[in-house]
């Protein structure tokens, strides 16, 4: 796939510069990869721009804190932004724009929401009531604005993943998703923008969610039944003084519906507070 890195990386802001950039791209016979953020990239998003400039001709990755998927009380405002490292990181990654909207660019007055149910419902869904609905409205948004032929997700955000495939299928979205994998820090910690809200010992503590998740995927590896498995996962971090667990729970991986037994394909996923910061991390696991 041609890199187009020897270009400087386009910037745009409004709806209507991105549908003419990607009408230009469409004409020429170009395919487009859309790579969806909240900005502050990581080599976490990284993985999925590589991926995506791999697949496709031309890359956008929205960079967009989006209000929708926050609710009252939490961290819209505090949410970390650097738009010119993201703009630099994209560049030097061969994406061909960066989208970079403010809120009104997006949202004027809105009445019309996606909303999706059941897979929405437990999980973060549990303790975030409006947050599905705001990814799946800006989701939308985004690939109808874009027109992309692939869209790239992480599986660090299994529960996003899951209701944006759901959501595609049922609405005929015309675009692939792709799921890639979880990107950790060396030390295990999976890399997020939030991260960045850990103290030293914060970050040290949050090393306790790895931890879970690698002796979850061993204990389920040697048969471990669900309930020991999410017992011994919630004692690994209930040895950290700092950590808060929201949940741990085992659920069906395409639907999400809860499970009290290890079969087919199953997502073992967690959300724990360190001090005030929730930070998720996830496996999945298929019997052979
Ligand atoms: P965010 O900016 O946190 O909304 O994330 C944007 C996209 O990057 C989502 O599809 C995330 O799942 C993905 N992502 C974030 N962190 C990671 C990670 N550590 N590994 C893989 N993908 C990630």
């Amino acid at each position: 796939m041609e890199r187009n890195n020897a270009h400087t990386i386009l910037v745009t802001k409004t709806v209507q510069q991105v549908r003419d950039q990607v009408r230009a791209w469409k004409k020429e016979g170009l395919s487009v990869g859309l790579v969806p953020t909240m900005g502050f990239l990581h080599q976490g998003h990284g993985s999925l721009i590589k991926k995506a400039v791999e697949d496709n001709d031309r890359v956008i990755v929205s960079d967009f804190v989006n209000p929708t998927q926050f609710g009252p009380g939490e961290d819209l405002e505090a949410y970390p932004r650097d738009f010119e490292a993201d703009r630099a990181f994209c560049q030097d990654l061969g994406a061909a724009m960066i989208f970079n909207p403010e809120p009104k660019d997006m949202y004027q007055d809105p009445k019309a929401y996606v909303n999706i149910e059941g897979l929405s419902d437990g999980l973060c869904g549990a303790s975030r009531p409006v947050h599905f609905r705001g990814v799946c409205t800006v989701v939308s948004k985004l690939f109808n604005i874009t027109g992309a032929d692939r869209a790239y997700f992480g599986q660090k955000d299994a529960q996003q993943l899951a209701i944006v495939k759901k959501m595609v299928e049922d609405l005929n979205f015309p675009i692939e998703i792709v799921a890639c994998p979880i990107v950790r820090e060396a030390d295990g910690l999976a890399m997020s923008s939030r991260n960045t809200y850990l103290s030293k010992e914060e970050r040290q503590a949050a090393l306790c969610l790895s931890k879970a998740i690698f002796k979850g995927q061993e204990s389920i590896r040697e048969g471990m039944a669900a309930k020991d498995l999410l017992d011994l996962m919630g004692e690994v971090i209930g040895q950290e003084p700092l950590a808060k667990i929201d949940y741990i729970d085992l659920v069906d991986a395409r639907m999400l519906e809860p499970l009290d037994r290890v079969q087919g394909k199953v997502l073992v996923a967690m959300a724990v507070y360190i001090g005030k910061t929730r930070l998720i991390d996830n496996f999945i696991w298929e019997e052979k």
